[in-house]
């Protein structure tokens, strides 16, 4: 929606969907023309001119409509004071669900001196009127676009607070830190504190805990969103394309191809050049299955560098792979002693999250593993497991359904790239003020990070807010809403 349609003016739209078999259509107005445009259109069966309304008001009457000439029951709600959704006098009138009489109506009324609404425009008018925050905002967008019931669910939790409302709290301990810091700015010729550092400090703390609480929530439900990705990895033959296969076999969503065919299992190292992928249902969750399989045992640092190789340029894909993984399966052939590069990797533990899958359990080797399984537990989820026999693997998905599922949150998905930036922002100006109390460097400075931190959280809560996120939010809207 381009900004700048004249929020005065008054606009209609059709609340309801444009299709054929409703029973009822809902046509909408606000602005300040609303009892106007009504009187021309409709009489109430009580006779009461519209203007003796003071209050919200249910009418029932007659539509009349000039072309085509003709008159047809109807319901009016009408406020004609603030009391309404946009905080502006409107209407919804609501006739029989015919798609030429809504048409009809809608011509009388713009004829009559209302505009059209774009996009959104309705919601927008509730939004810049304080009836809502942009959260909210986003939730009835979220309501009304709900694929299916869980978005749904997510939508309305939303909008009954949400994220909203820890962000609010958040934002209230800000503002009254900062007036008091800057009260103490005011006096400082007096030599009086209003808040002492260790206020200042436990108050930030307080914050960063809710924010990061939010941040580490939104970032959930975006994995959620863009699909959750295990990825296989280990030494080749260590079992990934086995594990793979397996866990394609006994998971695939049936209405879904996998993305790639099964993978090559062969007893030939590092067969696989390339990944695989297929995208599995875990917990009622599209999961991305990766097998990294085909890697060589990278023999130094070196090995990680750009090359023209095909196998140096797998092993670059295979760690950018690695490194977004949700969660990673580091498979670790279970028959034969833990090898260098192994340890070091656990070492390092550089993942988001890993699973160490013990394979090939089958074999019923003496454990060789040093550390052995046990040692490795204590640092990691460990599961053992054979893709010969299917032992473990229950066990593998469930632990899967339960990183799956405590991550479920509680945003609407268009809301989350754009808040999680703005928390991440808060988070940042504030770890920079409580930095600058610690090292004594003066209230004007921790004040003006505090002012961005608020500044960041109001992107979210309405109180600030832009045009380019106003075209965004609204722009997704559907007229009439
Ligand atoms: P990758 O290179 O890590 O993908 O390993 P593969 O899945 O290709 O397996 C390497 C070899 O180990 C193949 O010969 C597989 O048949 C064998 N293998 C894999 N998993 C198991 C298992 O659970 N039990 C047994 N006995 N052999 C396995």
């Amino acid at each position: 929606m381009a900004r700048g349609p004249d929020l005065t003016d008054t606009i209609v739209a059709p609340a309801t969907a444009r299709e054929r078999g409703y029973p009822r259509a809902i046509v909408r107005i606000s602005g300040k023309d609303t009892a106007d445009l009504l009187k021309k259109t409709f009489s109430a069966d009580d006779g009461r001119p519209l203007e003796s309304h003071s209050n919200p008001v249910h009418l029932k009457g007659m539509v009349r409509i000039a072309e085509p000439d003709c008159e047809v029951h109807a319901q009016v709600l009408f406020w004609p004071g603030n009391r309404s959704y946009t905080r502006q006098a409107s209407a919804e009138i609501h006739l029989p669900g015919s798609l030429p009489l809504v048409d009809s109506l809608m011509d009388e009324l713009v004829i009559n001196g209302a505009r059209l609404a774009e996009p959104g425009e309705f919601t927008l008018r509730a939004f810049l009127s304080g009836r809502m925050d942009l959260t909210e905002a986003e939730a009835v967008l979220g309501v009304i676009n709900a694929v299916d019931q869980r978005n749904l669910d997510v939508a309305l939790n939303q909008l009954s607070g949400g994220i909203a409302q820890p962000l609010a709290h958040a934002r209230e301990n800000l503002i009254t830190t900062l007036a008091h810091l800057e009260a103490g700015l005011d006096f400082v010729e007096e030599d009086i504190e209003f808040v002492t550092p260790q206020q200042v400090v436990a108050m930030i703390d307080g914050c960063l805990e809710t924010l990061e609480n939010l941040e580490a929530q939104i970032r959930g439900r975006q994995q959620l969103e863009q699909g959750f990705r295990v990825v296989l990895y280990g030494l080749p033959n260590s079992g990934k394309s086995s594990l793979f296969n397996r866990l394609i076999q006994s998971r695939t969503n049936p209405t879904e191809h996998a993305t790639a065919g099964p993978s090559i299992v062969s007893n030939v190292s590092g067969t696989t050049r390339d990944f695989n992928s297929a995208r599995v249902l875990v917990a009622g969750h599209e999961v991305t299955l990766i097998d990294t399989a085909g890697v060589d045992e990278p023999q130094g640092e070196q090995r990680f560098q750009a090359s023209d190789s095909p196998l140096d340029h797998a092993q670059e894909k295979s760690q950018e792979v690695v490194q977004q993984a949700d969660v990673v399966l580091f498979c670790i052939d279970s028959s034969r002693p833990i090898q260098s590069w192994e340890s070091s990797v656990l070492e390092k533990g550089d993942f988001r999250e890993v699973f160490v899958c013990l394979t090939k359990s089958d074999l019923q080797q003496e454990p060789t593993l040093d550390p052995g399984p046990d040692e490795l537990s204590g640092r990691f989820p460990v599961v053992s497991c054979s893709s010969e026999t299917g032992e473990g693997l229950d066990e593998l998905i469930r632990a899967l359904e339960t990183r799956i599922l405590d991550n479920r949150t509680e945003t609407v998905s268009g809301t989350a790239v754009r808040c999680r930036q703005s928390i991440m922002d808060a988070i940042q100006a504030l770890n920079q003020a409580r930095e600058l109390v610690e090292n004594l460097s003066g209230d004007e400075l921790v004040a003006s990070e505090l002012r961005l931190a608020l500044n960041a959280i109001g992107l979210i809560t309405g109180a600030v807010y832009t045009d380019d996120i106003l075209d965004v939010v609204f722009g997704q809207f559907c007229i009439g809403k």
